[in-house]
């Protein structure tokens, strides 16, 4: 069996929050007390939200939390925005299957776009634009690209939160893997770089467990293996809003000033069920505790005053 290969894929688009924070601390145990290693990659596909400066800080904010990565981090080849080779690539290979089709209808394509959107697509007229008429609409406006999907249902069995089936039809529908300023799209990125950089896990947010199947169907149509996916609860606020980089409180800024390493890494794990105690922890000394069946399925409001 492969060494176990974990993943840390931050969007520098902010400060990180305990959101954040709580996902890589997930992916790192899991790695790590597996006996494997974690991937640091940056995923900067928007240039417009991503700034290198919030990649930096949040190496550093890593590096303070004492969570390590193996491998990617500084190194130039694991930022998203230089693999854009990689991603044309499998585009191509999605084009050769008669799969990918220009798309002018900007205002449903941008619902899709977003890797933690939930909107459901319906199915893009301009799947049934003639090669004349696309032509026509090309000179007056550049299209987003979409990839077609059956009607098939996917189905896999997540670590976290159990067997989980989509209709790729009904509840997702034609997907953009390329957008009309030209950037890649999240479900074909993380798709390619997860399998070319060898990841085997997938920890993340149950925010994006409705992504999963779109992903594992260009897994297959891109003749790659899938890894093992972990859906984490999400960590909602006090008051049950769900967190944001908007939410300064629960922001590393504000958080660093207050507390040592240990103690927010400490809290984090009794929120999630593997700490006894809301106690201070370290990450090393967590490991011994994780498993994945403490992690509870439904999401965790964070107690008012516990950070
Ligand atoms: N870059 C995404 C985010 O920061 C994570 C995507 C993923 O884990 O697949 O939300």
């Amino acid at each position: 069996m492969a060494a176990v290969k974990g993943r840390f894929a931050p969007s520098p688009s902010g400060r990180m929050h305990l959101g954040n924070l709580f996902s890589f601390l997930l992916a790192w145990l899991s790695a790590r007390s597996a006996g494997g290693s974690v991937v640091l990659r940056i995923e900067d596909l928007d240039p417009v939200r991503c700034q290198p400066a919030y990649a930096w800080q949040l190496m550093e904010d890593l590096e303070w939390l004492g969570l390590p990565w193996d491998e990617g981090g500084e190194v130039s080849s694991c930022w998203q925005s230089n693999r854009g080779h990689l991603y044309a690539r499998a585009f191509e290979t999605l084009q050769s299957q008669g799969l990918v089709y220009p798309c002018f209808c900007s205002r449903v394509q941008r619902l899709n776009e977003a890797p933690h959107g939930h909107e459901v697509s319906p199915a893009c007229p301009c799947a049934a634009l003639t090669p004349e008429e696309v032509q026509a609409k090309i000179a007056e406006k550049a299209p987003s690209w979409r990839v077609r999907v059956p009607h098939r249902t996917v189905s896999f069995t997540d670590g976290c939160q159990g067997p989980y089936s989509q209709d790729l039809w009904h509840d997702c529908g034609d997907f953009p893997i390329k957008r009309s300023d030209g950037a890649w799209a999240y479900q074909l990125a993380v798709v390619v770089d997860d399998a070319a950089m060898g990841v085997t896990e997938v920890v993340r947010g149950a925010d994006l467990l409705a992504s999963t199947p779109r992903q594992l169907y260009l897994y297959a149509l891109l003749g790659l293996e899938p890894p093992r996916f972990f859906h984490f609860p999400l960590l909602l606020a006090p008051d049950g809003r769900r967190l944001s980089k908007r939410d300064a409180d629960a922001g590393l800024e504000v958080l660093r000033d207050r507390a040592t390493a240990a103690e927010i890494l400490g809290k984090l794990a009794y929120l999630a069920g593997f700490n006894p105690s809301a106690g201070p922890k370290t990450a090393e000394a967590l490991l011994a505790d994780f498993a994945w069946d403490k992690v509870p399925q439904a999401d965790i409001r964070i107690p008012e005053g516990l950070f």
